[in-house]
């Protein structure tokens, strides 16, 4: 958390409300929050924001001076948010770089993150290619069932260690991993290639229409989660697994919520959840 909803939302928030601003300055709070690129720093003062867009987990803008493109790639981690000034934080110590901007409603966007697992790069178009290239794979909201059907088909990786691998589906994280393999009736612990071409099909669809309910709802406001300009996400209200262990399965079947041990847990139906063998015949 953020994930993919979340990150989609404060995409589209920032597209709104920020593209045609001029940046006025740019304040870093603490240099190791920038990975890549912190030299070039200066270049963005006086740079237009000309777009917005999402790549899994991660939030890129644009900019443009004299012609020339560069961008900053936020990661919002695990704790990671991006804010406009007047959203108010609890701990303002956490802010650690400032856009301020001149031409927009909105004055700045800070990228605020208590743990620090999320970064900071800023890149020209040579380095935005070879990130994207090296740490994104394919987005669940725009791959194909048939490029799904393939992936599957072709690993025996686990399916939710798969949904959450980010080089191979970008976006995916533990909350609609979970969320996503119960509406699908699927194990997380499923071999990927032995799911049959049906059950694939029904995780396919259900990896698209949670994903896209819950960017519609604003996204998930578990922990600390908002959106840049403050708001809650509805869609925990949602959730049917997730965080839910020892409570009676939504489907009424008469088992209750597991939750597996391990570095990410599991949280899964054992009766609609079944392992399952494809049968060779
Ligand atoms: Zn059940």
């Amino acid at each position: 958390m953020p994930e993919l909803p979340e990150a989609e939302v404060a995409a589209r928030q920032l597209r709104e409300r920020v593209v045609g601003a001029i940046v006025s300055d740019c304040w870093v709070g603490r240099e190791d929050i920038v990975r890549e690129g912190l030299s070039s720093l200066a270049w963005y003062r006086r740079a237009r924001i000309s777009g917005v867009e999402r790549r899994g987990k991660s939030v890129i803008i644009t900019f443009l001076r004299e012609e020339q493109a560069r961008f900053l790639a936020a990661e919002l981690g695990m704790t990671g948010l991006l804010l406009f000034q007047r959203t108010p934080t609890k701990f303002p110590q956490h802010t650690h770089f400032i856009l301020r901007l001149e031409g927009t409603v909105e004055r700045e966007v800070r990228y605020w993150n208590p743990r620090r697992f999320g970064r900071l790069s800023l890149f020209d178009q040579a380095g935005l290619d070879q990130y994207v290239a090296r740490r994104f794979g394919h987005d669940p909201l725009v791959i194909s069932l048939n490029q799904f059907l393939e992936l599957l088909s072709s690993t025996r990786s686990r399916l939710k260690t798969l949904l959450m691998y980010q080089q191979v589906i970008a976006g995916i994280g533990n909350i609609y991993a979970n969320e996503i393999l119960f509406r699908a009736r699927l194990h997380p612990d499923q071999s990927a290639n032995q799911v049959g071409e049906e059950a694939a099909t029904r995780l396919y669809e259900m990896m698209g229409a949670v994903l896209r309910e819950a960017i519609t709802m604003g996204g998930s406001s578990v922990r600390d989660y908002f959106a840049p300009d403050g708001t809650e996400g509805q869609y925990k209200r949602r959730h049917l697994v997730y965080a839910k262990t020892g409570e009676p399965c939504p489907n009424v079947c008469g088992a209750t919520i597991r939750r597996s041990v391990g570095e990410r847990s599991s949280f899964y139906c054992p009766t609609c959840q079944r392992m399952r063998r494809r049968c060779v015949s």
